[in-house]
């Protein structure tokens, strides 16, 4: 009998912080894509924010971390940052194209990343390996694929908390209960980030 092929979701971020509107992403594709797996996979440095400097590595990974214990449906894939410089997300999939040359690969994005995706480098090849999944972002308008890329739309959760609102927030030192997982708002507090 054949063996079911592998649904693969690819969520790559910056994660910084990891937040609620991220896992609501993970939850809709588990759900509405059947995925049989889901990788986290937080970026070194965003090839579209070069100007800022994230939290360092360890700091988000261990946040991300915190955010995803005991939900054994996820796994965290280290390898951007492993490989440190700027993160590429051509360089990711070929890496899950060689590992699971059966699957099918779904790259989750939401709706605020899709008119930017010809500049993403490899533009071409990157539409041929992996179909584009969005995720409704309030404030954002429904999904339109530029040409040569393909993907569907989910429904989602559609949540309006970013990672730069969490960030301003504690800098103003207003509450970010509820936006974080509870682990996180603590690793946050104690690790004195972002302020
Ligand atoms: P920042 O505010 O610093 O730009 P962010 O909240 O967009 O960060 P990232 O880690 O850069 O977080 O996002 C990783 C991916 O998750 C991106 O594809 C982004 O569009 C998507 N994403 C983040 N927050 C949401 C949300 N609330 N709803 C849907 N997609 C989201």
């Amino acid at each position: 009998m054949d063996t079911p092929v592998e649904r693969i979701g690819i969520f790559g971020g910056s994660f910084d912080p990891v937040h609620c509107g991220h896992l609501l992403v993970a939850q809709a594709a588990m759900e509405e894509l059947s995925l049989t797996r889901l990788f986290f996979i937080p970026a070194a440095q965003s090839p579209f924010k070069p100007q800022s400097a994230p939290a360092p590595a360890l700091e988000r990974l261990r946040m991300l971390r915190l955010a995803l214990a005991g939900q054994t449906r996820y796994e965290i894939d280290e390898q951007e940052i492993q490989r440190g410089g700027t993160s590429f997300t051509i360089d990711t999939v070929r890496d899950y194209v060689d590992r699971f040359p059966r699957a099918k690969l779904f790259y989750l994005i939401g709706a605020d990343h899709v008119p930017t995706l010809p500049a993403w480098r490899e533009a071409d090849r990157l539409a041929e390996l992996v179909e584009f999944v969005v995720i409704p972002r309030p404030g954002q308008p429904p999904a339109k694929f530029p040409s040569p890329f393909r993907g569907r739309e989910l429904e989602g959760f559609p949540l309006g908390v970013s990672s730069s609102a969490i960030r301003r927030r504690v800098k103003a030192g207003q509450s970010i209960q509820s936006l974080v997982p509870e682990a996180v708002v603590e690793a946050i507090r104690n690790s004195k980030l972002y302020l």
